[in-house]
């Protein structure tokens, strides 16, 4: 399963203000849950994120790799399979 199947999921910005080469980056949060931990003074998007953050400070083309469905995921039973169903369909179209 992979959370950018999921209708939670959003992509923020989540560029290093300190590091032009990783100004395009970007952060992939879910909506299902608030961060646990945010850190308002802290100079990156994501850190600062009321969203849970999945993946942070992501080249756009690892943004899928690296957001796995993690384990706190909040979905019941039947929205992972559908979940699951999605990512499925999503890989299949990939080959
Ligand atoms: S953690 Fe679960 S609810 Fe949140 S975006 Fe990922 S799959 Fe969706």
């Amino acid at each position: 399963m992979n959370c950018m199947d999921c209708r939670f999921h959003d992509v923020i910005d989540d560029p290093d203000p300190h590091d032009s080469f990783c100004s395009h980056y970007e952060a992939v949060i879910c909506h299902k849950m608030t961060n646990p931990n945010p850190h308002t003074s802290s100079r990156y998007k994501s850190d600062q994120s009321e969203y849970r953050v999945v993946s942070g400070m992501c080249d756009s083309g690892e943004k899928r790799s690296r957001s796995k469905t993690p384990e706190w995921c909040p979905l019941d039973a039947k929205e992972k399979r559908r979940l699951a169903h999605n990512t499925r369909k999503f890989e299949s179209k990939k080959r």
